[in-house]
């Protein structure tokens, strides 16, 4: 495997890495290099990105494609496949670990912020068990879009840093163009990662971890009487947040294994995801997902479900008395549920226009939800739409039009009129507020698919550059763009979507 080497003169390497979990013992992960692929071609690079983490952007439009493909390894790169285990849909599996990602290294970014380079779809690792460990090129495409439309969202999420076509073929269901898909993660650890060790009854590797944890992600905790009890809440206090945030935008992530969330709070792995078009809180897009484990309203109830299995690996280090560890991680676990009920309120709270609190917010949301439930509208349209109504009541008729019934609405909308009253904002002032979280704009599944299929088909990505373009401003109004606000066609509606494998 060929080094990027300076072709003339001394040239700055491409990424200034600073390597940290490359020092943990051997034991965390394994040693693997990426393996080189046939003909690899630069889909895109995310170039302010890249800006954000200090890469050098010139080195990287010449080299791109092969430092992406991973065909060359860029100085100052220690390539790992980190080790986890994780319970996916429920059953418990000791060892999964990256079987088809591995790690470049980590850079500290503009804002001092120490983040993950990861190749995903970049061969096999020692973890791939039956995999090819690479990916399609619609799934790499997808996670792009998503993940890139959730930062733009205000979401925390890994992002995208660069895409590239391998030249070879995959083999699933269908021959499938490869790609490889280039992550930027605060981390990559996951609750899986502390399921690992704790599996093998390695409490030296989960303190160890857990110290790393604390110093990287949460510092603070550093002189915590028990810290690793403040880890647990720590985390649980960040999912919350991410979970209340993802009911916000109608996002369902799909596959919430415990291997698929993170320590640091940002939402990862993106399968099987999608936004929802038609407000049903039972609502599930994954192929895989058939007894709607992870449905849209069921996200935050199994958010707690994994952060249990997250105390379950650190309880022993609460307290030296078994009886006393256990009610720690009880009432830390207790927490969550509060926590998540404040953010998602407060954010609801504010989608309707609200930025005072009142007995009756709550029952006057939920009955929204069940109308828009009842009436099948469009979970991001209603909400946009509702901010046009907040500042004139003519714009009612395009609000109610979204529903199949659209009288049912009336009394809500005059409740709700006299809830605002006592709002102390200007009306224009409120629709604004109310336009800001209220995105106009989501990577919509049919839109996504159609960005994907031109992609597969006639190798056409103008149309997966479109939606990263109107996705990427997600709360401006953009008159020009107005298709993409709109809800898919009853023929372009997309029921399904595959695990990203
Ligand atoms: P995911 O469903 O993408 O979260 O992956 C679950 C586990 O399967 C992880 O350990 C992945 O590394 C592994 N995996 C998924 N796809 C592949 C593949 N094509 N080759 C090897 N391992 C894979
Ligand atoms: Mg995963």
């Amino acid at each position: 495997m060929n080094d990027v080497s300076p072709q003339s003169g001394p040239k700055k390497a491409p990424f200034p890495f600073d390597n940290s979990y490359a020092r943990l013992p051997a034991n965390f992960s394994a040693r693997v290099e990426p393996t080189p692929v046939a003909e690899p071609w630069l889909i895109k690079l995310n170039r302010p990105l890249a800006e954000e983490l200090r890469l050098d952007i010139a080195a990287l439009e010449r080299d791109g494609a092969a430092i992406f493909s991973g065909n060359a390894v860029p100085p100052g790169a220690e390539p790992l496949a980190m080790a986890y285990a994780g319970h996916q849909f429920g059953t418990f599996v000791p060892q999964l670990g990256d079987g088809r990602a591995i790690l470049l290294g980590e850079v500290v970014d503009r804002s001092g912020k120490r983040r993950d380079i990861q190749l995903k779809g970049s061969g096999q690792t020692p973890y791939s068990r039956r995999g090819d460990g690479r990916a399609a090129l619609g799934p790499v495409l997808r996670e792009y879009i998503i993940s890139e439309a959730m930062h733009a969202l205000g979401v925390p999420t890994t992002r995208a840093l660069a895409a590239t076509v391998t030249g070879q073929a995959v083999y699933r269901e269908q021959i499938l163009p490869g790609a490889v898909f280039t992550r930027v993660a605060a981390s990559h650890i996951r609750v899986g990662t502390f399921q690992y060790f704790a599996a093998r009854g390695d409490m030296d590797s989960v303190k160890a971890l857990a110290d790393y944890v604390i110093d990287r992600h949460y510092p603070e905790l550093k002189t915590n009487d028990n810290p690793y009890l403040g880890l647990l809440k720590a985390v649980s206090a960040r999912q919350a947040a991410l979970i209340a945030r993802w009911l916000h935008v109608g996002f369902i992530h799909g596959v919430m294994n415990t291997d698929n969330m993170t320590i640091s709070g940002e939402t990862i792995d993106f399968g099987p995801c999608a936004f929802m078009d038609a407000y049903d809180p039972k609502k599930v897009f994954s192929s895989i997902d058939q007894f709607g484990r992870y449905a849209y309203a069921n996200q935050p109830a199994i958010g707690q479900w994994n952060l249990a299995r997250l105390a379950e690996t650190l309880v022993t280090l609460f307290d030296p008395t078994a009886d006393i560890a256990v009610n720690l991680a009880n009432d830390a676990l207790g927490e969550y549920g509060t926590i998540f009920q404040t953010h998602w309120l407060d954010g609801m709270r504010r989608k309707i226009g609200l930025s005072t609190a009142e007995d009756g917010d709550l029952e006057r949301i939920q009955s929204f939800l069940t109308l828009m439930h009842k009436g099948n509208s469009d979970f991001t349209l209603t909400f946009r739409r509702l901010a046009a109504s907040a500042e004139d009541t003519q714009a009612d008729g395009q609000l109610a039009a979204l529903f199949a019934n659209p009288e049912a609405l009336s009394p809500w909308l005059a409740d709700w009129r006299r809830r605002l009253e006592r709002e102390a904002s200007a009306p224009a002032e409120r629709a604004k507020a109310m336009r800001d979280v209220n995105p106009a704009f989501i990577p919509r599944n049919h839109r996504v698919e159609q960005a994907i299929d031109a992609a597969i088909r006639d190798a056409d990505f103008s149309l997966f550059e479109a939606l990263l373009d109107v996705t990427s401003k997600p709360y401006e109004d953009r008159p020009e763009q107005a298709r993409y606000a709109e809800p898919p066609s009853p023929e372009e509606e997309v029921q399904q979507t595959f695990c990203g494998t």
